[in-house]
């Protein structure tokens, strides 16, 4: 498996397919795997207790209990499978795929990670875009420029809209505090955030 970075939407599964027999490696950036070993046995957590309230309601209905899709403890042993590489190198998966992780400018340790792969004697490149970061982001670097790909799979959340520019997004984010504060409303602030508990934001 080849992870492109950590957000749960990309990562949260890997468990799953450990409990399902998977025992090969899972490639990621150090950060990556750092982020991993605390998110997902924070989510194998979440996946008990939710089944846990669930089967509450099940069993007051009669109902058989469900196992929770995976426990911490799946989490934790699924962390064995992880192998950081580094960005920019060029590792081997077998003899017949090469892999590079470069710098997708999405949150920490984030990659696009381009494939080489030979196949009857030929060889091709396959590039996975991930989620990719902006450019002139403030902690991040600007997402790698890949000069080549005979197939491309990509993100493509914000692909039907122009981005604005830094200021002008802080300008009309201060605009809309004002006039919301101004007319006595609440501003709510939808927000991605790495999770260690429900405490700590990381
Ligand atoms: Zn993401």
């Amino acid at each position: 498996m080849l992870l492109t970075h950590a957000h749960i939407d990309h990562s949260g599964r890997i468990p799953k397919l450990y409990v399902e027999g998977y025992r090969k490696p899972v490639y990621a950036t150090k950060a990556t795997c750092d982020l991993c070993s605390i998110m997902l046995p924070d989510s194998g957590h979440i996946q008990e207790m939710e089944v846990e309230w669930k089967n509450r309601k099940r069993k007051r209905e009669g109902k058989m209990g469900l196992p929770p899709l995976y426990t911490a403890e799946d989490a934790e042993k699924s962390l064995e499978l992880f192998k950081s590489v580094k960005y920019n190198e060029l590792v081997q998966v077998d003899e017949n795929i090469t892999v590079r992780y470069n710098d997708a400018g999405h949150m920490l340790g984030s990659a696009i990670i381009e494939v080489w792969v030979n196949e009857d004697g030929k060889q091709e490149k396959i590039v996975f875009s991930g989620d990719i970061g902006n450019n002139d982001i403030p902690l991040l670097a600007s997402p790698t420029m890949i000069e080549s790909a005979d197939y491309l799979v990509m993100e493509s959340t914000y692909g039907n809209r122009l981005h604005m520019r830094n200021d002008d997004k802080a300008t009309m984010f201060l605009d809309i505090v004002y006039d919301t504060i101004k007319n006595g409303g609440n501003v709510v602030i939808p927000s991605f955030a790495v999770r260690k508990n429900t405490r700590d934001i990381i």
